[in-house]
């Protein structure tokens, strides 16, 4: 088939031959005293060799007049290939981590592209891998300098800011890259996270409302940020001598997350304080339903503190109704029973907590108590001591004020954590889990920067920096 129009194209010069042949003609040609007299078929044939000749001169010009320009070009367009490969490998060594050779090829990708907005990037990031923040600082602003790379600059230079701990200014930029592009989510959700640690609450409210209508900060958590804000906010009212702003304030934090320990256990004691025993009791109950907690039975404790220790018991026994078979309420019913001298009632409720011999891991909690039934019950010392000397080699753990973030533990709950400065990440768990990250849209693309602080980094595209 592929023949088939070579074939056609030799058939066509055939039969032309043949006509010609076949109607054969003479040609004169009579010029300054020259004569040429020859066939038509020779004639046809001279015409056609100097038509071709022609060609081939005109081609042989073209090529000799354009010739440095396309040599030129060729040499530009094989400059700019090194280029981009240098920028590629460039980055890739950033992404392996190679701090020497990324130098390298970012110094390379320089000299050979003359294209700043592709190869500053390379060469901040190379910087930072070698530890020359000061060079990537530059590398950073000269970004600022061009609105193609500026928004990038701007991420950077907030990144170095966290890491320098200077917060300010990182919010400062954040405010800038928020100018820049409102709608993305990173700029978003680092924003509210810097507003919030800063303790600018005001600010982090408009931000959060912005953040969760552009998912930046998923529901639930924008939720929850929410009422630990409505509770510093109520803390900072009570230090400042405003009861009632703090009593109103620690209200609608605990009506906003009735599960939230903190702000559940707040509110009680607000509320109890003022006298008002039955919500400050119903608060409590609310919050024992989602999220039994030690907490909230010490702060159930302290609104019968004056009552006798029987009708105390049949308080708690009302607050464990809440959440009948959670560990939580058996433990705090037998620390009710203990204050009472109930030991069988303790005794039954610290059993079913884990506190028998054939329980390999009671928690340390349970053994406490379980010891101190023994000493006061039948003046069991051995066995009391048994009973402690378990704590100490029980493989259980007790849950624990833990930082999601850097797994950082806290005595009590905190809004910030005290060892990486994340807001609102403190969580009731058990310690030693690997990390997770905060802002939960963090997934590092390539290359990645750097990794800053204990749980921060900078992403390159539109996901979140973890602060
Ligand atoms: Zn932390």
């Amino acid at each position: 088939m592929r023949a088939l129009p070579a074939l056609f194209v030799v058939a066509v010069l055939i039969a032309a031959a043949v006509y010609v042949a076949d109607r054969p003609g003479a040609v004169s040609l009579v010029w300054q005293g020259w004569r040429i007299d020859t066939s038509i078929a020779v004639m046809i044939f001279a015409v056609s060799l100097l038509a071709m000749l022609a060609a081939a001169l005109f081609h042989f010009i073209r090529k000799l007049v354009g010739g440095p320009r396309a040599f030129i070009r060729a040499r530009r367009e094989r400059r700019r290939q090194r280029g981009y490969r240098a920028l590629t490998q460039g980055m890739v060594a950033v992404a392996a981590g190679d701090a020497v050779e990324a130098k390298r090829l970012a110094r390379q990708a320089d000299v050979l592209l003359a294209e700043p907005p592709l190869t500053l990037l390379l060469s901040a990031q190379a910087a930072q891998l070698n530890g020359d923040q000061r060079a990537a600082e530059n590398y950073f602003k000269a970004m600022l300098e061009r609105p193609e790379t500026e928004f990038l600059g701007l991420r950077g230079l907030i990144m170095q800011a966290l890491k320098d701990g200077d917060e300010d200014e990182a919010l400062r930029l954040t405010r800038r890259a928020k100018e820049l592009r409102p709608k993305t989510p990173w700029v978003l959700a680092s924003l509210f996270e810097l507003q919030a640690r800063t303790g600018k609450w005001g600010e982090a409210e408009a931000t959060l409302t912005l953040a969760a209508k552009r998912k930046a900060v998923p529901e639930p958590a924008s939720k929850r940020h929410r009422a630990v804000m409505l509770h510093e906010q109520s803390r900072v009212a009570s230090a400042d001598d405003r009861p009632r702003d703090a009593a109103r304030l620690a209200a609608k934090a605990n009506a906003l997350a009735p599960g939230f320990v903190p702000a559940a256990v707040r509110n009680a004691d607000l509320l109890g304080a003022a006298g008002q025993q039955r919500p400050a009791r119903k608060a409590i109950e609310a919050a024992w339903r989602l999220n039994p907690h030690p907490d909230l039975a010490a702060a159930y404790g302290k609104l019968f503190q004056d009552e006798r220790p029987l009708e105390r018991i049949k308080r708690f026994e009302t607050l464990a109704a809440q959440n009948r078979d959670n560990l939580e309420s058996h433990i705090a019913l037998a620390e009710a029973a203990l204050k009472a001298r109930l030991w069988g009632e303790a005794r039954r409720h610290l059993a079913a907590a884990g506190g028998t011999e054939r329980n390999t891991a009671p928690s340390p909690r349970v053994c406490r108590l379980m010891a101190e039934l023994e000493e006061a019950e039948h003046n069991d010392l051995p066995a009391a001591r048994l009973w402690l000397a378990r704590t100490a080699s029980t493989p259980a753990q007790e849950p624990a004020w833990v930082c999601s973030s850097c797994s950082g533990e806290t005595a009590s709950w905190m809004s910030l954590c005290p060892h990486c400065r994340s807001f609102d990440s403190i969580e009731w768990r058990l310690p030693g889990h690997i990390p997770m990250p905060r802002l939960d849209a963090a997934t590092e693309m390539t290359p990645p920067i750097q990794v800053l602080g204990p749980a921060t980094g900078i992403v390159i595209g539109d996901t979140a920096p973890r602060l």
